[in-house]
Formats: structure tokens, C-alpha cells, sequence
């Protein structure tokens, strides 16, 4: 980011950002009043004034690529717009400034729209109950398999395995490991599908359960989920519905209908709520309703007119978030929901999947298609045409598009394409965004052809060029002088 020097940079000493009167009442030495060494000495923070703060972050914002600034396929994640409306009413005070250790009937307005969430969400879903505690879907995935652990010790059965299709989120296998299960990996079909005759040859009494995601993330809807429902079940093993994917299928099919006994639903994916560069998120979880009991508490409640939090959950996995979770990206979630309504939601899912079959059709022929289908509301071409042809790759082709003006899509996943381009366009682009998008990948595709060397060093117009991606992540360098 050579231009750009670190805020740390940019410190003079003894300038600062905000000085205080000289006080009218008699100072404390805080290094006696603070004992035990706990006052921090030395921050080696930078010294800058409060313009110089301003300016250097707004400065690197505007390096940054947001919905906001354009069109975002990236696949899986679901970018789509955010209504400011959802922000507006989530910034009330009357929800921002209340306190978490407010007494109950003094929050009746925010555990109202919780309650009414947990409702939501369950109508939704087809589920019976649902806590609103966790922070993202990897951590909806954790409580969930949590509450699958201890059912199934409530039970007194002792089941080792979780199967994850080959195709699955690598949080799927990682939330089966964390939570202490082996992790049993099934080969789609050439369909792009969960082979029954693979599931069934794995399938028996060590199984707790299996996590799938329907639409799959090759954007296929597993038409076969009765059949994989029996076949758990069958077994006494639960399933787990990852619930990434539910933009496509609102108002349409609910995976409680489908048979699974848990779900996650990635509020700031389905729900609108802006994210990216780490959160913040919610991931709520819903059960069957013989799952209740270990759900974290509290779960809200209502009686009569009075809503409140039940904390009589003697089962209860416990908590998982600090209070109730991250309440204010609940509360956008239910803006989006109330402002759509039921029809609404369904509509965005007809149009999120026309929006995907539409690109798909533009630009399937620059690439090959793995599985060519009427997708969902996503789908993956490979790149491995050009990476035969020419060297160029599906990295080389991604970076090109920022250059374009757009952000790239998802690429190398699903781990089962090769040279994979993971397209979700969502419900909130025009037609005139997806022409732009599909026109501009053509020319690319050209230049890839005409002159693949080009390609190489893609973007080339950018601030930021090609870096080394795993060392940034690994090695981040924070502090003057690192550079
Ligand atoms: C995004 C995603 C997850 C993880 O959700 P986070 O909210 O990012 O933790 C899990 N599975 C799939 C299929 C996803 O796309």
C-alpha cells in the first residue's frame, strides 16, 4: 500500500487529538489509585490530531469495496443491498440506549421484536423454537451441533461421526471437529448432488448427524432431502439444515418441512444487515421442538401481554453469547422482515433466483459449467478452460474484475470445481448491472485470449495489487517500521 503511510506514521509526538481544561478539582495519581501494576505505561499510540483521523481513515474506506459502491457476486455470502431504513430504525435510542441489565419491564419493546424474531424465524424455517444468541453462522453451526451433542448424552447414546457432503463450508466439518465429532466426508454425485447409495453405505447407529446445506453451494437444490431425511433418521441420527443458502427458497420451502431437526440462519446474509471484513453478524438457531430444552438460555417468552426472558431451562447447553446476542443486527433483520412482509420475502427469492439463471445464461458459454441445471440462487463455472488454453487462471480472472469496477466473485470453492468462479448476483440488482457485469467479463475472456500475459498481474488499476494473500493474513504488519 506504498502512498499510504500507517496512522502510525502520520504521529508527531506531543500533538493531540483532544485536550481537556485544566481540572478545578484536585488530581489523583492514578498509578497509587490503580495498584498492582494494571495501569498501562507506554501505549505507543500515534499522535495525531482528530482531522488527520478522520482523513486517514476515510482515506482507506474509499479503498475499500462495498455493495454500496457496486455490484458483489461474491457466491455464498449473499451481498446484497441493505435498505438504509433497517440502519434508521436500529440507531433509535430507545434501543441503543438501553441497558442489557435492564429490568424486564422496562425492555418490553426489544424483547418484543426478539420474541417476534424467534417467531418469524420459525415460520420461516418450519422450525418450533429459536434462540437469537449466536454471533455468525459458523457459531450458529457450533451451538447447534452442541445441542445435538447433548440430546443425544441426554439420550444415553454415544455417536462419534458427523457427515458432511464433499461440497460443504469448511465451517461445517470445522464446527464437527471443534465440538468433538469425526467428520465423515461424502462424494456428491455427477449431478452435483448427495449420492443416496454413497450416504446410505455410511449412515448407521455412530452417526450423530448430517450437515447439509440446501441449496447446495453449487446452487442445486437437493431434491432427493425426503429420501435423505429417512435415511438419518432412520438410523436415529438428527439433521442439520446450514441455513446460508435460505434466500433462495423463502416463502417457497422450509427446511423444518424438509425434515431437519436444527438450522442457522446467517441474518446479514439472508436478511439483509451489511458485512464483510468480520461482522457483525447473527447466526440464530432453530429446533424441532423436541430440541427445546437445550437451546442456550434465556429464550424470550410471553405471557399474556408481558413478554419475558426463561432462564428455567435446566437442560440448556448454557450460553453462547454474552446477554442476548448481537441485538441491533436482529433488529435490522426484523426491520427487513416487517418492512417485505411474507410476499415479500418470497419475492426476493424468485427474483434472486432469476437474477442467477439469467448471468448464468450470459456467461456460461466463456467458461465450462460443471453442472448445467437451472440453478438457484447461485451457480459455479470453472475456469479451467482457460487455465488449459492459455495459463490464466480463475484468480487472474477475478482481480481482472476489479478493475472493471466490480467485485469478484467467490473463487476455488466449492473445493469439488476446479478453477471455480462462484456467481450469486442477488435479488437487488437490475438488468442493466447484470448486462454490465456479464459484458465486462466478455471482455476479459478476449483479453485472456488475445494477450494472457496481461493477465498475469491483474489488477492493474488498482491501489492495492496482486499480494500475497496468505502472508498478509498470517504476517500482518500493523506497527511503523514493519513496512
Ligand atoms: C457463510 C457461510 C457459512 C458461515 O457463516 P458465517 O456467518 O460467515 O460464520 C456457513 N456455510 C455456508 C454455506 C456459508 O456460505
Amino acid at each position: 500500500m506504498k502512498g499510504t503511510p500507517l496512522i502510525f506514521e502520520r504521529s508527531v509526538p506531543g500533538k493531540e487529538g483532544f485536550r481537556l481544561y485544566a481540572p478545578d478539582v484536585p488530581g489523583v495519581n492514578l498509578s497509587e489509585t490503580i495498584g498492582g501494576g494494571l495501569l498501562r505505561q507506554n501505549l505507543d499510540l500515534p499522535e495525531v490530531s482528530e482531522v488527520d483521523v478522520v482523513r486517514h481513515y476515510t482515506k482507506l474506506s474509499k479503498m475499500n469495496f462495498g455493495v454500496d459502491d457496486g455490484f458483489y457476486p461474491l457466491g455464498s455470502c449473499t451481498m446484497k443491498y441493505n435498505p438504509k431504513i433497517n440502519e434508521e430504525i436500529t440507531a433509535y435510542p430507545a434501543f441503543t440506549e438501553l441497558h442489557p441489565y435492564a429490568p424486564e419491564e422496562l425492555a418490553q419493546g426489544t424483547l418484543r421484536f426478539m420474541y417476534e424474531m424467534q417467531r418469524f424465524l420459525c415460520e420461516i424455517t418450519g422450525m418450533d423454537y429459536f434462540t437469537l444468541q449466536p454471533a455468525a453462522g459458523a457459531h450458529g453451526e457450533l451451538t447447534g451441533i452442541l445441542i445435538i451433542k447433548k440430546f443425544l448424552e441426554a439420550a444415553g447414546q454415544k455417536r462419534s461421526r458427523i457427515i458432511v457432503p464433499d461440497s460443504s463450508h469448511g465451517t461445517n466439518p470445522a464446527t464437527a471437529k471443534e465440538s468433538g465429532f469425526e467428520i465423515v466426508k461424502v462424494k456428491s454425485g455427477m449431478n452435483g448432488l448427495v449420492d443416496l447409495e454413497e450416504l446410505k453405505k455410511n449412515v448407521d447407529e455412530n452417526v450423530a448427524a448430517l450437515m447439509l446445506t440446501n441449496p447446495n453451494t453449487l446452487g442445486l437444490f437437493e431434491k432427493d432431502i425426503p429420501e435423505i431425511s429417512h435415511i438419518l433418521h432412520e438410523k436415529g441420527a438428527l439433521l442439520y439444515y446450514d441455513g446460508a443458502n435460505l434466500n433462495a427458497i423463502m416463502g417457497i420451502a422450509r427446511p423444518g418441512d424438509m425434515g431437519f431437526d436444527v438450522v442457522h440462519v446467517n441474518l446479514h446474509k439472508t436478511f439483509s444487515t451489511p458485512h464483510g471484513g468480520g461482522g457483525p453478524g447473527a447466526g440464530p438457531v432453530g429446533v424441532k421442538a423436541f430440541l427445546r430444552d437445550f437451546l442456550p438460555k434465556p429464550i424470550v417468552e410471553k405471557e399474556g401481554d408481558t413478554y419475558f426472558l426463561d432462564y428455567n431451562m435446566p437442560r440448556s447447553i448454557g450460553r453462547v453469547k454474552a446477554f442476548y446476542g448481537n441485538i441491533g443486527v436482529v433488529l435490522k433483520a426484523y426491520a427487513y422482515i416487517r418492512s417485505l412482509g411474507a410476499r415479500g420475502l418470497r419475492e426476493v427469492s424468485e427474483m434472486a433466483v432469476l437474477n442467477a439463471n439469467y448471468l448464468k445464461k450470459k456467461i456460461q458459454d466463456l467458461f465450462e459449467v460443471p453442472v448445467d441445471t437451472i440453478c438457484k440462487h447461485e451457480f459455479v463455472v470453472s475456469a479451467g478452460n482457460w487455465k488449459k488454453k492459455n495459463g490464466v487462471r480463475a484468480l487472474d480472472i477475478a482481480k481482472r474484475l476489479l478493475d472493471y469496477g466490480f467485485h469478484p466473485p467467490t473463487i476455488y470453492f466449492p473445493l469439488i470445481v476446479e478453477e471455480a468462479l462462484m456467481m450469486e448476483p442477488t435479488e437487488t440488482e437490475g438488468k442493466e448491472a447484470l448486462d454490465a457485469f456479464a459484458d465486462s467479463l466478455m471482455r476479459i475472456c478476449d483479453e485472456a485470449q488475445e494477450n494472457p500475459d496481461l493477465m498475469q498481474n491483474t489488477p492493474h488499476h488498482m491501489p492495492v495489487k496482486r499480494v500475497d494473500e496468505v502472508k498478509a493474513a498470517r504476517e500482518m504488519k500493523l506497527k511503523a517500521g514493519q513496512l
